[in-house]
């Protein structure tokens, strides 16, 4: 669903956002589309068990959690950060992953920057036998297809399509299923453009660039502005975001129209890619550093 953002900007622009976090109540907006072809590949090859990596905080995690409980597959779920084992009850994110039936083997995060390596597979298969795996933030060819289907035939009024861009598979899905006359634009979630080669190795056409200026200081990084324009945001339009994503990419799209780096009366359709569930842990860091508050 297509919402129009009720605000007069300048320029005669206007700016749309696609409701994708109302997809689904738990696996939200981009990660149900990344879900959806992975768990169809995992029934045909008759596995029993989602094995996947992510976070603390992460979107995907919750996403795997769900979608194991509702297709009836067990979840496993390697998280970075062995100190995190004991505190799940502190993790809205996690309590919620566990809440749901996943099982987390937690390790440190030497061992997690290894948990592609052949070692660290093996491992896994004769700890926990067969398994279907999904990489960490749900990026493969099965994910892209899904996020081919965000875009639909009616999109192509648009001039511009903007979203927020993790590992670069939204994007990538985005960017196949768009006219070649639309320009889409990501914007980065985290420091540093190693982006570009993974999204360029998906893609089917070059309409698209990222934008890195709207990070915030990196990946889970927030500034007291960005929480400010959230909360103004939200209280003028109705719409929540979240801080890892989809509050970075409005932000640089508000800045970019007021910059005039979008040509006059262009249309612009933002994505809401979800992510709603990371505010209660980002709130919980900002309370405890007396920062104000997401209001939901
Ligand atoms: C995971 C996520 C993204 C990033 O998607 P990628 O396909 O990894 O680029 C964007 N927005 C939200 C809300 C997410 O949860």
């Amino acid at each position: 669903m297509n919402q129009k953002i009720n605000q007069e900007f300048p320029h005669e622009i206007s700016l749309y956002i696609k409701r994708e976090d109302l997809l689904h109540p738990i696996i939200s907006g981009n990660k149900f589309r990344k879900l959806k072809y992975n768990l169809e590949e995992a029934k045909k090859q008759n596995k029993k068990v989602l094995l996947t990596f992510g976070g603390a905080f992460s979107n995907h995690i919750v996403a795997v959690s769900a979608a194991g409980k509702e297709f009836g597959f067990h979840a496993i779920g390697i998280i970075r950060g062995d100190e995190l084992s004991n505190k799940i009850a502190e993790n809205p994110s996690l309590l919620k992953a566990q809440q749901l039936g996943m099982q987390f083997e937690f390790v440190t995060r030497e061992q997690y920057r290894l948990k592609d390596s052949y070692e660290f597979m093996e491992s896994l298969s004769n700890k926990y036998g067969d398994f279907y795996i999904i990489p960490e933030g749900g990026t493969n060819e099965w994910a892209i297809k899904g996020c081919e289907e965000i875009l639909t035939e009616s999109d192509f009024e648009f001039d511009y399509i903007c979203c927020a861009v993790g590992t670069g598979g939204t994007i990538s899905g985005l960017i196949n299923s768009s006219d070649s006359n639309q320009k889409i634009i990501g914007f980065s979630s985290l420091k540093g453009d190693f982006l570009q080669n993974d999204i360029a190795k998906f893609a089917n056409k070059q309409n698209w660039s990222v934008n890195c200026d709207y990070h915030f200081g990196g990946y889970g990084k927030v500034t007291d502005e960005l929480i400010d324009f959230i909360n103004t945001f939200n209280l003028n339009h109705k719409i929540p975001l979240d801080p890892i994503y989809t509050g970075k990419m409005m932000f640089g799209v508000f800045d970019l129209i007021a910059k005039g780096y979008f040509p006059k009366q262009s249309k612009i359709l933002t994505i809401h890619t979800g992510g709603l569930q990371g505010i209660a842990g980002m709130n919980n860091l900002l309370q405890k550093k007396g920062k104000t508050t997401i209001v939901i």
